[in-house]
């Protein structure tokens, strides 16, 4: 049986204390594959039960099996994960494509991340470090990281492998025991990744797998009041609904919420270097991006030698279905798809030019998600298509006339995840490097190429906490401080 087969005919049940089922009250949910619009198989409708026993299980492994085992041991056994995600590459990309739309390429590229998270946590779980601090004479004082105990993770559709990887990783290297609960449009690689951790030895409980959907599974999850630390990755609004619920139980809880990130290119930037990294950053999973970069800023006396370039590459941009490997897949339902279209007709509505789109294959199946590539500009700094996030494939430019307008542009809108910088002066690339108010800048590049080692996360309406790199596995730690006094 190919792996596709194996997609369709298998029962997606939830996995819980090592073991697949059926939602406690029966009832599936049908998963569509964006690229034809059509039911190819079906997810579990878990809920409030499901939940519970989710729950009762990570909490029988944090205080046994999982929170027991020494954190070698620990890292050792998430970089044999890693391994065995490495070695289904193919199948969980298909899974990974099949299920979002992404090309077969991104789709790839995700599972290697994925697998990355996996390693780079693996390999720091026994270099969790606290400190000893002075204090009083007769004291010694020592600092200790530990799991807050079971963490929830709600995680959304747009990099399902990746997103999952980054903070269930960092969770379990911290020695905590997980409940997932996956966007209910891509549960499938996350659960085939828990399967392949039972394989590579974690005990039943650290990794459970909860699907269904974000009002009832992911509702019950944020307000469990056995969960010690939440996880959320999606939209301002359910994070901010997270959050109430979390209030509840005077929890923690990290969010990664989304982004209007600028790519700001001066006259004097690498145009060659620029270009691919402006496209690849707003064409890049079709735009589904949450620090895609979808505000070109542009210095005003480049503005008639950079567009004419920028729009020639968006006229090449061909979109198609995941599997065909095109430059852009489609969006991931027709919900999103009629957002991402009824801002672009808003933009008509209002007289926004239109620099530039991209086209559909003829070869693409006519039920598909798909929208244009669209490049629009000049766009005023406070219409909603400059303001609001559209993730789709759309790129709005704007003119700047100095420094200082680039920067109030730049953080003027209620986000900050990310900003790109071009520039071949050092001081400027200094001066925005320290006023532009986000998570993380890039100085001539987009990116930094995923920096799994990199601590990622947002300012504003984009969140607060942070994932990645070490910074990250200490979000999923509480700090306990020892006084011992010895005379
Ligand atoms: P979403 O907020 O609708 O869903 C995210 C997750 O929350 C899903 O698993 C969903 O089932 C769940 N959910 C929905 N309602 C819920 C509720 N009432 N209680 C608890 N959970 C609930 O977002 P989405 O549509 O899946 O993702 C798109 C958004 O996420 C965009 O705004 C994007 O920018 C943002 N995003 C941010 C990052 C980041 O790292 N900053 C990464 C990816 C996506």
């Amino acid at each position: 049986m190919n792996i596709a087969q194996n997609i369709n005919t298998k029962a997606h049940t939830i996995l819980i204390d090592g073991v697949r089922s059926a939602a406690a009250k029966g009832g599936d949910l049908e998963v569509l594959d964006p690229g034809t619009g059509e039911a190819f198989t079906q997810i579990a409708a878990g809920d409030a039960a499901d939940i519970d026993r989710a729950v009762a299980s990570a909490r029988r492994a944090a205080g046994g099996a999982w929170g027991g085992t020494e954190a070698t041991a620990r890292g050792r056994l998430l970089c044999r994960l890693a391994a065995a995600i490495e070695a289904h590459r193919d199948e969980l990309a298909e899974i990974e494509s099949r299920d979002t739309g992404k090309p077969m390429r991104q789709a790839r590229t995700d599972i290697d991340f994925c697998a990355r998270y996996f390693e780079f946590y693996g390999t720091a779980a026994d270099k969790l470090l606290g400190e000893t601090l002075p204090f009083r004479t007769g004291f010694t004082v020592l600092t200790l990281r530990e799991p807050y105990g079971v963490t929830g993770h709600i995680i959304p559709w747009n990099y399902p492998a990746q997103i999952m990887g980054r903070s269930v990783g960092a969770s379990l290297a911290a020695g905590n025991a997980c409940v997932v609960k996956p966007a209910e449009d891509a549960s499938l690689s996350t659960l085939r990744v828990a399967e392949l951790a039972l394989e590579a030895g974690l005990p039943p409980g650290a990794f459970n797998v909860v699907t269904g959907l974000g009002a009832m599974a992911g509702a019950a999850l944020s307000a469990h009041p056995g969960i010690d630390h939440i996880s959320f990755t999606g939209s301002p609004q359910t994070g901010g609904a997270v959050q109430a619920a979390a209030a509840r139980n005077n929890i923690s809880v990290t969010m990664e919420l989304g982004g209007k990130s600028p790519q700001i290119v001066f006259a004097d930037a690498d145009f060659d270097a620029a270009l691919p990294a402006i496209i690849g950053g707003i064409i890049q999973n079709a735009g589904q991006t949450c620090s895609a970069g979808s505000r070109l800023l542009v210095e005003r006396s480049a503005w008639d030698r950079l567009i004419p370039l920028v729009a020639a590459e968006f006229k090449k941009i061909v979109v198609g279905h995941g599997r065909d490997d095109p430059a852009c897949g489609p969006l991931v339902n027709a919900r999103q798809r009629a957002r991402v279209l009824g801002m672009l007709e808003q933009g008509r509505r209002d007289g926004l030019a239109i620099l530039a789109e991209g086209s559909i294959s003829g070869d693409a199946p006519k039920g598909g998600f798909f929208v244009k590539p669209t490049l629009l500009g000049p766009v005023p700094d406070t219409h909603d298509l400059a303001q609001q996030e559209i993730f789709g494939p759309v790129l709005v430019a704007m003119p700047f006339d100095t420094e200082a307008e680039a920067i109030a542009l730049a953080n003027g809108t209620p986000y900050g995840l990310v900003a790109g910088v071009w520039t071949r002066d050092g001081g400027r690339q200094m001066r925005l490097a320290r006023t532009l108010r986000c998570g993380q800048v890039y100085i001539n590049n987009f990116g930094a190429g995923g920096g799994v080692e990199l601590p990622f996360g947002g300012v504003g309406r984009s969140g607060f906490g942070r994932e990645k790199g070490l910074e990250g596995l200490k979000s999923f730690t509480t700090l306990k401080t020892v006084a011992i006094r010895h005379g």
